[in-house]
């Protein structure tokens, strides 16, 4: 069908790029392309011997003219964003000076402000509509699954939606006193920040971890969990019509956060620059360094991860819940994919969301949120691409 140019080959651009070569049928060629391109070697040797024709390539993409050559070259149908965040405006630039679609799975954070929010790329929309071309943000799991299963309860379940917990478990277990199931630099920038929630119409910040809930997982057992912001809650905000309230958890072990509050008192997590012997160095990147690389956990990580979104809200005049969530297995993402259930999570969408694109289903012009295209044909993926999805409509409820 077609061809991808892939920016990124870390831990989620490593399970997309399995994904797009074992549904050689859409994605006929792919350039992997990065930063480091070793790495991308690595993968095509791995990877070569399939229907997928892959080629690999050196990239910094901050560098919108060497990206914009690069695109003109391989002449892509989409650019899959599996960089980092820092990058998202970047590649659109590029994309849009040459007609390109382009999807991400993290919006767009300036490097030197712990900030995300999706501004600066919705203020994109009217120049990819004029460009003829799709902007898809966020087609992770959260953001990405979390959007489409909203879309779908509104679709199939719900006259109106009034209330959303999104609930991100990880039950896995990698034995390191402290690791981050995803690069160190973004998971900390996000679970260091304040805590925000949205209700009857305002945002309600928290301090960092000051809301805590008990929940108990199918298949992980009891679990404590934090309120988080999340970026999925600003879009879903807007894009669910009416809703009342809606708070994003995630689990988090007693010794992730002692850690986690020990290298914040002692100015670890940081994102200032700081002297040190005759350098500039930022105390988050050193501690990056000096974390296991989160694409080294796959071995080691055994347990599940359960993530899903509990909806209440009515139907046909009466009240009505519905849980729906996804349960996957870490060893089992291992055995296929060489990748831990984070990262698998995250890189089974990012493919599904460039196949939506790639095929044609999603065919909106302008930049879009995932919740605003049909449903239907990306829960019918989750199903064919290794993320089933279950349903409850008496689960247990977040107070
Ligand atoms: P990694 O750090 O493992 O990988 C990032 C990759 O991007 C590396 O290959 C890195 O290259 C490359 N890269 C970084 N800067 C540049 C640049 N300037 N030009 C070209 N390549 C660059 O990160 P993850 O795979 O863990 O995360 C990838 C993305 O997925 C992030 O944006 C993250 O926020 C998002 N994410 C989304 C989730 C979701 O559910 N929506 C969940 C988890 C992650 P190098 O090898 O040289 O470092």
């Amino acid at each position: 069908m077609g061809k991808a140019l892939i920016i990124g080959c870390g831990a989620v651009a490593s399970v997309a790029i399995h994904k797009c070569v074992q549904n050689h049928e859409v994605f006929e060629e792919i350039c992997i392309a990065s930063r480091t391109k070793s790495k991308c070697d690595e993968l095509k040797a791995k990877l070569d011997g399939g229907k997928t024709i892959i080629t690999t390539a050196q990239i910094d993409a901050m560098d919108v003219p060497a990206l914009i050559a690069l695109i003109n070259e391989y002449k892509p149908d989409i650019v899959m964003n599996l960089a980092l965040p820092y990058q998202d405006l970047a590649i659109m630039d590029a994309c849009l000076a040459t007609k390109t679609n382009y999807m991400d799975t993290a919006n767009y954070e300036p490097e030197d402000t712990a900030k995300f929010e999706y501004s600066w790329q919705w203020a994109y929309k009217e120049r990819f509509e004029e460009a003829g071309i799709t902007a898809l943000l966020g087609s992770g799991f959260d953001p990405g699954v979390t959007g489409v299963f909203s879309a779908h309860a509104l679709k199939h379940h719900f006259d109106e939606i009034e209330y959303l917990d999104i609930l991100d478990c990880n039950g896995g277990d990698h034995g390191y006193p402290f690791a981050t199931n995803f690069n160190p630099e973004i998971n900390i920038r996000e679970v260091s920040a304040n805590g925000r929630y949205f209700e009857n119409g305002q945002w309600i910040e928290t301090k960092p971890m000051e809301i805590k809930r008990g929940y108990n997982f199918e298949d992980v057992g009891p679990k404590d969990m934090y309120l988080l912001y999340h970026e999925e809650l600003e879009s879903l905000a807007k894009n669910i019509p009416g809703i009342k309230r809606i708070r994003f958890f995630m689990t988090f072990g007693q010794s992730y956060l002692m850690h986690l509050k020990c290298l914040e008192n002692v100015g670890m997590t940081s994102i200032e620059p700081i002297e040190f012997e005759g350098k500039k160095i930022i105390p988050l990147q050193f501690l990056k360094a000096v974390l296991p690389d989160p694409a080294s956990l796959g071995p080691r990580t055994k347990g599940k991860t359960n993530i899903g979104c509990i909806f209440r809200g009515k139907k046909d005049g009466k009240d009505k819940t519905y849980y729906v969530y996804n349960i996957c297995d870490h060893q089992e993402c291992y055995q296929e994919v060489g990748s831990q259930g984070v990262a698998y999570t995250t890189g089974v969408p990012a493919m599904i969301g460039a196949m939506m694109l790639m095929t044609g289903e999603w065919d909106k012009k302008g930049v879009y949120n995932i919740e605003e295209f049909n449903p239907d044909p990306y829960m019918d993926a989750l199903n064919k691409w290794g993320l089933p999805w279950k349903e409850s409509f008496s689960p247990e409820l977040v107070d």
